[in-house]
C-alpha cells in the first residue's frame, strides 16, 4: 500500500489545498508515482490541477457510496480517476457531489472506514498518495484520518493559528485508540509567513513551543504566485518554479518525504530562505 498522507486542518483557507497540490507535484516531478484525492467537496485540488469539474461523470463520492460489500472494483477505481498534465501525477477528483457524501455514509456500516476501502481498491499502484481534506471535521475528513498512516497539519501564521487544534488532536487521537493505531502526525507546517511582520514571528514561536520537535523547519512564506497558479490550472512549482513559495515548496517535499525524522525541528532555527 502507499504512503498515505492526510492533510488536514478544520479551519478553513490555512493553505491545505495549496500544500497538497503543491507536494504531489514535486513528488511527481521527482518521479514518484502519485495520486491525489481530493476529499473536499468544494474541488479546489481538482480545478487547481486544471481538471474541468464540470465534464466529470464521476468522482470520489461514487467510489465511497459503492454499495458492494467489499468495496469498489479495481476497475471502478481507475476508471474515476484521471491524469493530470503533470506525468506521474494522478487525481481522484471531487464534483459538487461529494457535497452529499456525508450524509450518503451516515447509515452505512464501517462509515468512517469507506475511504481505507476505495484506496485498498487501486491506490497500491502509487508510491504516495495525499489526500486534501475540507475544513471541517465531517465524515469525510474523518475518513481520511482512518485511510492515512500520516497526518500534515498546516497552519497559517495569523492571529488564532492554534484555534480549534486540541479539538483536531483529540480527534486524531481518537482514530488512533479505535480504529488506525498506525496513524501518525508527520509535522505542522507554517504557511502564508509574512516575514515584514512580527505577529507572523510570534505565531511561529507560539507554535513551536506547543508542537515541540513537530514542526517542521521549512517554512511557506506569502507569496502571490502561489496564490495566483490555480487560476491557471497548475501548481505553483510548474508555474513558476523558482519563486519563493515554489522554493519553499521544495524543501518542504525533502523534509516531509526525505529524512523526516532527522530533520524535523531538530533544529532551533528555522529557514525563511526565499
Ligand atoms: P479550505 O479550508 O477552504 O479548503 P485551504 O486550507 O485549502 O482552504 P488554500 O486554498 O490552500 O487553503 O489557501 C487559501 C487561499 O490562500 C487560496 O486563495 C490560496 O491560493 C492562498 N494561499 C495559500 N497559501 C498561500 C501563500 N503561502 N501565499 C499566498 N497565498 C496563499
Ligand atoms: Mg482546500
Amino acid at each position: 500500500m502507499a504512503e498515505t498522507y492526510a492533510v488536514i486542518n478544520q479551519k478553513g483557507g490555512v493553505g491545505k489545498t495549496t500544500t497538497a497540490v503543491n507536494l504531489t507535484a514535486c513528488a511527481a516531478l521527482s518521479g514518484r508515482k502519485v495520486l491525489l484525492v481530493d476529499a473536499d467537496p468544494q474541488g479546489n485540488a481538482t480545478s487547481g490541477l486544471g481538471v474541468d469539474r464540470s465534464i466529470l461523470e464521476q468522482c470520489l463520492y461514487d467510489l465511497l457510496t459503492d454499495d458492494s460489500v467489499l468495496g469498489p472494483s479495481a476497475e471502478a477505481f481507475n476508471e474515476v480517476v484521471v491524469p493530470t498534465s503533470i506525468q506521474n501525477l494522478s487525481l481522484l477528483p471531487a464534483t459538487i457531489d461529494l457535497a452529499g457524501a456525508d450524509m450518503a455514509l451516515a447509515s452505512v456500516m464501517s462509515r468512517e472506514a469507506k475511504l481505507r476501502q476505495v484506496l485498498r481498491a487501486g491506490a497500491e499502484r502509487y508510491e504516495v498518495v495525499l489526500i486534501d481534506t475540507a475544513p471541517s471535521l465531517g465524515l469525510l475528513t474523518i475518513n481520511s484520518l482512518v485511510a492515512a498512516q500520516k497526518v500534515l497539519i498546516p497552519i497559517q501564521c495569523e492571529y488564532y493559528a492554534l484555534e480549534g487544534l486540541s479539538q483536531l488532536l483529540e480527534i486524531i487521537h481518537l482514530v488512533q485508540a479505535q480504529i488506525n493505531p498506525g496513524l501518525r502526525i508527520a509535522g505542522v507546517i507554517l504557511t502564508m509567513y509574512d516575514a515584514r511582520t512580527n505577529l507572523a514571528a510570534e505565531v511561529e514561536a507560539e507554535v513551536r513551543a506547543n508542537f515541540p520537535g513537530r514542526v517542521f523547519r521549512t517554512v511557506i512564506q506569502r507569496n502571490v504566485r502561489l496564490a495566483e497558479a490555480p487560476s491557471y490550472g497548475m501548481p505553483a512549482v510548474v508555474y513558476d518554479g523558482n519563486c519563493p513559495g515554489s522554493r519553499a515548496y521544495w524543501r518542504l517535499y525533502q523534509e516531509v518525504f526525505g529524512d523526516a525524522e532527522t530533520s524535523l525541528g531538530t533544529r532551533s532555527e528555522s529557514t525563511h530562505i526565499g
